[in-house]
């Protein structure tokens, strides 16, 4: 197979195949992307860790599995490397959630899906930049510095798994993993021109996630077609003692869905997600892209949920109260940055999480204390999880009429990097239309759909009944192939690369 840069470029399944049959070794291809992070990396600023020894010693043993053991018998991720968003615990390696606070934080264990992920044999190339305890939508909120959006370095990869998106999007790594709580997944895939998952509340393991709203947390894929999705998905999905939250029920082989037609499939079009706000290009694009389902002989129908302008006001009740909670943890102790300047351990608390959390990170405990504290707890916190069961309905009503929802993931593409930054709310409204899903528990995906005309990619996103992902990916894939949109390779600068050891 010819040279580094094509290795990098492929999907996570057609490396599979490659090292199937033997054309090129996994050891090659871990050395295709470090090469690949030590030339663009420094412009990408994708990764916090990069695990270069951990890997080259994946990837060996898994040239000596293809050696020895019966092809069948192999894991389809054998070989082909992966990248984590730093919040989910790697035993040995640094986990800081992109929090200065975790800074030195390495976890005595690894996390359920990083368990799964080397005992498929995939090689961990590193960990991937975050906003803050993944609070946020540009990555602007790291701790360490910001992340580039592959397609316009100025422009942020989205957020809060940025660095994971980015790490794909760059062709730095085959496939990543992300977390999503209100669209942390998703919306860095539209950005990014990537698939990414949030599955059903329950479908993943969340035993090593870092958590922030754990009523919402999930984890799921950011890969370069539907195909990688659905394979993730397959090695990360299932019951898992560790976290009572897992649910035990069969998962199907996501790759089955794939290629089945969707004609008759009724697409729900969701009037509250096409509104003001929404980016013209983006609209049109996106109805283009439903055009093409209905092409395909998908039935379109108009559907309402009727409390979807709620949803933000919701979230941002429900989330920074479950975030104030679990946030609580961090007081210099145990783990993490403790503060060295304080006269006594009260002082010691408060002066570690004054200089160890950033200005969004505090903002969020604050609004979650407040709606958490004696006197208002009825009045925000317990009016916002009844709120939430309307949603619920609301999803459940609309699936009596489609099988899947359709619409934009984002209200815009890509924004520039400090736009929104001084801008707390502006910030919010970019999640929109990806708030909904986990507040209903419900999985939703994002495809990408289309180019603006500046050349940055637009997404749509599928949400599906729960535990339904099946269909979502047997959607996504059609339309992926209806439309035929080449993954592009954004040019990015070689040099001032990081240094790989
Ligand atoms: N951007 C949203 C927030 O800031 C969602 C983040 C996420 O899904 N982790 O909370």
């Amino acid at each position: 197979m010819g040279t580094t840069a094509e290795l990098t470029r492929l999907t996570a399944h057609e490396l599979s195949d490659l090292l199937r049959r033997r054309e090129v070794s996994a050891v090659e291809v871990t050395e295709a992307y470090l090469e690949r992070i030590q030339a663009v990396d420094g412009q990408v600023k994708a990764f916090l860790t990069v695990t270069a020894d951990q890997a080259r010693k994946a990837a060996q043993e898994a040239d000596r599995r293809f050696a020895t053991e019966p092809a069948e018998s192999l894991p389809p991720l054998l070989g082909v490397p992966g990248a984590l968003k730093d919040n989910m615990c790697t035993i040995g390696i640094k986990t800081t959630c992109g929090s200065k606070i975790l800074h030195n934080f390495i976890p005595p264990y690894d996390a359920t899906v990083v368990e799964k992920t080397k005992a498929a044999g995939a090689p961990i190339l590193g960990k991937c930049n975050m906003d803050e305890f993944a609070m946020g939508s540009s990555t602007e909120n790291s701790g360490f510095f910001p992340t580039a959006n592959p397609y316009d370095l100025e422009r942020v990869p989205g957020g809060s798994s940025g660095g994971s998106a980015a790490a794909v999007a760059a062709d730095e790594a085959a496939w990543a993993l992300g977390s999503d709580t209100g669209g942390s997944i998703r919306q860095p895939a539209a950005f990014c021109g990537l698939v990414g998952l949030k599955p059903t509340y329950g479908a993943v393991s969340r035993y090593g996630l870092v958590a922030f709203a754990s009523s919402l947390d999930q984890i799921g894929p950011l890969t370069k077609d539907v195909t990688d999705a659905a394979l993730v998905m397959n090695l990360i999905a299932g019951k898992d003692e560790r976290d009572a939250t897992s649910v035990d029920r069969p998962h199907p082989d996501y790759t089955s869905f794939l290629g089945r037609e969707i004609k008759g499939l009724r697409v729900g079009i969701p009037k509250e997600y096409f509104v003001e706000g929404l980016d013209t290009e983006v609209r049109e694009k996106v109805m283009a892209a439903i055009g093409a389902l209905a092409n395909l002989g998908a039935e379109l129908v108009e559907v309402s949920l009727p409390h979807t302008e709620y949803a933000l006001a919701t979230y941002y009740l429900i989330a920074p109260a479950e975030c104030s909670s679990n946030l609580a943890r961090y007081d210099g102790v145990r783990y993490g940055h403790r503060s060295t300047t304080a006269p006594d351990s009260v002082t010691m608390f408060k002066k570690t999480r004054q200089e160890g959390f950033g200005p969004e990170v505090k903002r969020r405990i604050m609004l979650g204390t407040y709606a958490l504290s004696a006197g208002y707890y009825d009045a925000y916190y317990l009016k916002a999880q009844k709120v939430r069961t309307l949603f619920r309905r609301d999803f459940e009503e609309a699936f009596k009429q489609c099988d899947v929802i359709a619409s934009s993931t984002t209200p815009t593409v890509a924004f520039k990097r400090g736009e929104k930054v001084d801008n707390p709310l502006a910030m919010y409204l970019s999640d929109a239309f990806t708030i909904p899903a986990p507040l209903a528990a419900l999985p939703a995906l994002s495809v990408p759909c289309a180019y603006s005309a500046e050349g940055l990619p637009i997404g749509l996103q599928l949400q599906g009944r729960h535990f339904d992902e099946g269909t979502l990916f047997q959607v996504a894939y059609a339309l992926e192939q209806a439309l035929g949109l080449k993954r592009r390779h954004p040019e990015i600068p070689t040099g001032s690369g990081k240094e790989v050891r």
